[in-house]
This record gives structure tokens, C-alpha cells and sequence, in this order.
């Protein structure tokens, strides 16, 4: 922790609530203080006291191509020399729900929105609207944002800093979501057979618990139950959407969700985010239908354009496959250091997102991952920071890894992780 940094964070925590504008970037359950970041370029990211660090982060999913793609960066400011925002239709979010809908194909129709947060509330709202149910299954662990009903037993911060659900949630809108274990398709079958269920949402690969896959089977006995039943399913791809696979998880795993919410990658570091789905469910939304939902900012110019490029570059020759190369390379590597030096390691990775899990067990389920050591991850995460590699700073968050993170990205994080291995 530099001085500016300090300095920097101590103000910031007489004007914003913990220092931070979202609870896990304030470092709390490894605790330390958070860095103050500078700049970013390609893998790379400089905090306010000059020092240098290989970034897993990339904000939290949106940074596939690294910090600063230079393509990216000249469509943010040739859009931005046209106009900021106008509140009214324009032809690029025409090219960008085409290019969504041919991504996605399971989605008919889509709708821009500014967060991942909106996406899946809209979703779930739309959801309710076309089945006239009440119910939401979500998984325990899963995180989907901080909408009210989506806060019951969450992942990724809520996750992070222990705390159960959230105050401020009323019981009446906690007692219309149920919750399950992840990859547990008996518990789900029975709460969704039980009747009045209008939404099954879930992250197809779990990524707010850290890394957690779908076991073979999983999704597709989902996808079974929910048909069987005229339940919702809704597939969260935020973070896995165009990130695990040109299309997300659904094309990954070959299962066709009803809905799919996606934000992060489609934003393209600015922020846009998206939900759409079958056409029936989809003529549920304003003005078409009764379901309202609206925003100031949706399909912003800015970033919708940096969205469209980034989708752009992602459609290149060979650009999952380096992704996949470059994960693995990270992911075994990391597996192999734990086993050299007899550190307690379950290594988790799909696609160009890992997690490692210091457990001596298995993790498939929310339950599974908290079996790790925290305070073994804290020592772990320290050590790496100080040798320049920065990790997301929790147990239970995924890391990603960009087209921007070459062999010498890897070597460099390995090197780090045999001199802190070594010490744990
Ligand atoms: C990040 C995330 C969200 C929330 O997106 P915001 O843009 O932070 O509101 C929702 N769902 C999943 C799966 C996420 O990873």
C-alpha cells in the first residue's frame, strides 16, 4: 500500500460509504486497504503511487481485450464527437441488437440498459409479467445484482463480507425468492414442481462464489424442469456472456435459456447491458406490453459503441482460442505450484475464467467453496500483490484473463506464485 494510495483512501472515506463506490473493491475481508489505480494498458494497470501489476481483475468481466484497446478507444471518441446521448432512437443500437440477437440466438428480441443490476431485474419482472407467477429460484451463492429479491443469500460481495442477505429487504419480497444449492438438480426439480415458480435464474457457470461449473448434465436437466413446467429459465450471462464462448455459456454448454441477461463484455468497459429472450416473452415489455421498463442513459452511444467494437474484435480468427490457451496456461500452472509445494489447492477454470479455491475437497456448490481457507487466500493475495500480480480480493470472486495477457503476463504471475506458494 503506497502513500498516495492511503492518503487517497482515507479521504475518500469521509465522502463515500467505506472509501468505495462497491463494497469489494475496499480489500475488507483481506484486509489491507485497496489501491488507488492510475491507469491501465493491456494487461497492465498502475496504481496513483507508480507501481505496476498484471491485472485478473479487468474490472470485475468488462476487459476482455485488455485495458485500452486502442480500436475500442477510437469508437468512444468518434461516437462522442456526434453526441453524448440523445433519449431517442439511433441507428447503432439498431446494428448492436442485430448483432446481440445473431450472438445470442436464443434471444428473438433485446433491450439495452445501463448494469448488469437492471438487466436481471428486468428480466425477472418480465419474467413474472408473462407468467403471472410469483416465484423466483435462485442459487445460493449466485449473484445477480442488488435488486431486492435478488439479495436473499448472494454471492460476490454479500458473499465476501459474510453478511446473510441484506437490511433494507422487506420479509414480503424475501418470501417470494427461494433459494438452492448449485448443481443440486433433485432440490431444484422439487422447488420448481411445487408450483408457482415464474423464474429459474442462474449463472450458468457460477462465477460470484469464485469459479464454480455446472456438473455434466446440470444445466440441461434445468432446462428440462423449468419446459416440464412453464417456468422462466433465465440464464445470467453477465459475466459468462461472450466471455467463456462467442455466444456465452448457452452456446458453450448447447442449452437454449428462455431469457438471457448479459452486461459487462457487451458494454465494453462503458456502461451498457442487455436482457432479451423468446419473442412471446418479449412483447411483454413497454410499449409493446404491460411489463414497464425504461432508462435515461439505455443504449448510450458511448457505450454502445464500445460495445459493438469490442464484440467486433472478439469475432476474429482465433481470439477464443488464445483465450482458452492462455487460461489454461494460467490455471494448470497455478495447479502445478500449489502441488509442488503441498499447498491445499482446487483449481476451477472455464474458458478465460478461474479460481483457486484452497480447500483440500471438491467445490461444486456455494457450501464447497466456503470450506476454503479465507485467511490462507488473504496471505496468498498479499503476497501477490506485493510481487505485482493483482488478484480480485476475495475467495469467492472469478479472475479473467484478457487477449492482452501474453506469455510474459503468465510467466511473471507464475514466478509470483511459486515465491508465495512456497510461504503458505
Ligand atoms: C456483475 C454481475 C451482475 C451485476 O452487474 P452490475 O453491472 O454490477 O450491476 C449481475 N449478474 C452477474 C452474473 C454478474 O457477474
Amino acid at each position: 500500500m503506497g502513500k498516495r494510495s492511503a492518503e487517497l483512501f482515507e479521504r475518500a472515506r469521509r465522502v463515500i460509504p467505506g472509501g468505495v463506490n462497491s463494497p469489494v473493491r475496499a480489500f475488507k475481508s483481506v484486509g489491507g486497504e485497496p489501491l488507488f489505480i492510475a491507469r491501465g494498458s493491456g494487461a497492465s494497470l498502475w496504481d496513483v503511487d507508480g507501481k505496476e501489476y498484471v491485472d485478473y481483475v479487468g474490472s470485475w468481466g468488462p476487459l476482455i481485450l485488455g485495458h485500452g484497446h486502442p480500436e475500442v478507444l477510437e469508437a468512444i471518441l468518434r461516437a462522442a464527437a456526434d453526441g453524448t446521448s440523445f433519449g431517442a432512437p439511433t441507428e447503432r443500437e439498431v446494428v448492436f441488437a442485430e448483432l446481440l440477437c445473431r450472438g445470442v440466438p436464443s434471444m428473438a428480441k433485446v433491450r439495452l440498459v445501463s448494469s448488469g443490476t437492471e438487466a436481471t431485474m428486468s428480466a425477472l419482472r418480465a419474467a413474472r409479467g408473462f407468467t403471472g407467477r410469483d416465484k423466483v429460484v435462485k442459487i445460493d451463492g449466485g449473484y445477480h445484482g442488488h435488486a431486492d429479491c435478488l439479495l436473499v443469500d448472494a454471492g460476490s460481495g454479500v458473499a465476501t463480507l459474510g453478511i446473510p442477505g441484506s437490511a433494507g429487504v422487506t420479509e414480503g419480497t424475501a418470501k417470494d425468492t427461494l433459494v438452492v444449492a448449485w448443481n443440486d438438480l433433485a432440490a431444484m426439480q422439487q422447488v420448481v414442481e411445487r408450483g408457482n415458480v415464474a423464474a429459474v435464474i442462474v449463472e450458468p457457470v457460477c462465477g460470484n462464489m469464485g469459479c464454480v461449473p455446472p456438473r455434466p448434465g446440470y444445466l440441461e436437466g434445468l432446462r428440462e424442469v423449468t419446459a416440464r413446467h412453464g417456468t422462466v429459465l433465465i440464464f445470467d450471462e453477465v459475466m459468462t456472456g461472450f466471455r467463456v464462448a462467442w455466444g456465452g455459456a448457452q452456446a458453450r454448454y448447447g442449452i437454449v435459456p428462455d431469457m438471457t441477461c448479459l452486461g459487462k463484455i457487451v458494454g465494453g468497459g462503458l456502461p451498457a447491458a442487455a436482457y432479451g429472450g423468446r419473442a412471446e416473452i418479449m412483447a411483454c415489455i413497454a410499449p409493446d406490453g404491460p411489463v414497464y421498463q425504461a432508462g435515461t442513459l439505455s443504449g448510450n452511444p458511448l457505450a454502445v459503441a464500445a460495445g459493438q467494437k469490442t464484440l467486433e474484435i472478439l469475432q476474429r480468427p482465433g481470439t477464443y482460442e488464445q483465450l482458452e490457451a492462455t487460461g489454461a496456461r494460467l490455471g494448470e500452472g497455478l495447479r502445478e505450484v500449489a502441488r509442488f509445494y503441498g499447498v491445499p489447492f482446487f483449481g476451477t477454470r472455464v474458458g478465460a475464467m478461474f479460481t483457486g479455491f484452497f480447500t483440500d475437497g471438491e467445490v461444486w456448490d456455494y457450501a464447497g467453496a466456503k470450506r476454503s481457507d479465507t485467511r490462507r487466500f488473504a496471505a496468498w493475495f498479499a503476497g501477490m500483490l506485493e510481487r505485482g500480480i493483482y488478484l480480485a480480493p476475495s475467495q469467492f470472486e472469478a479472475g479473467f484473463v484478457s487477449l492482452a495477457h501474453g506469455d510474459r503476463a503468465i510467466d511473471r504471475t507464475l514466478d509470483a506464485a511459486r515465491a508465495v506458494m512456497k510461504t503458505l
